[in-house]
């Protein structure tokens, strides 16, 4: 008995004829080639995981998302350890070398793939671009982002009148979460009322 194994990539089973298992041997013959016809493309596997819209709209990731709510996939033919971002993938595929720089979001919504809601920066860039929008490098998903400095002052302002959060939850279009970060300071901390108002 033969010790010759298939000469596939990670194929361990054991060699039968014209250096390959017989598994290999038969799709050969029967396709051209030994690659998998189940196995996709990165891009397919990505892909199919998007909530695609128009151009200019967020394309959102529908499978697994970090604790950040970054979409997360893994890698090809890995079940466990670390996943890759999604963002990170979608530029990566349209072309952009993405290695050592942080992949950012012009639309500030952590699963968002659209290629063009993303850049490349640095790391320092990225983290004067959180304290600009006065969200913590931790990224909770405030919502916070829908709205301007002005309109958080205002929130603030008319908050402390005596308006309630369900009013102005409705009216800004945003959660009675967010109404209450903003209040509380725990988003939005460099807008003071005094400066916005
Ligand atoms: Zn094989
Ligand atoms: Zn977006």
């Amino acid at each position: 008995m033969s010790t010759r194994a298939c000469s596939v990539a990670r194929c361990d089973r054991p060699h039968r004829r014209n250096g390959l298992c017989d598994m290999h041997d038969q799709r050969m013959k029967r396709t051209g080639t030994t690659d998998d016809p189940a196995r996709k493309t990165l891009a397919d596997r990505f892909w199919e995981k998007v909530d695609r819209g128009g151009p200019d709209d967020c394309w959102e990731w529908t499978a697994a998302v970090n604790e950040h709510g970054y979409g997360v996939m893994r890698p090809e033919g890995r079940r466990t350890g670390p996943g890759i971002k999604a963002h990170r993938v979608s530029l990566m595929l349209a072309g952009v070398d993405v290695d050592s720089l942080v992949v950012r979001h012009s639309c500030d919504n952590p699963p968002c793939v659209n290629p063009a809601h993303l850049s490349t920066g640095t790391k320092a860039d990225n983290s004067a671009d959180m304290v600009a929008r006065g969200r913590s490098p931790r990224g909770s998903r405030s919502g916070a982002s829908k709205l301007t400095e002005r309109q958080v002052a205002e929130i603030r302002v008319r908050q402390a009148a005596g308006e309630l959060h369900r009013v102005l939850a409705a009216e800004y279009g945003i959660s009675r979460v967010t109404i209450t970060n903003i209040v509380t300071g725990k988003t939005w901390r460099h807008v003071t009322t005094t400066k916005a108002a």
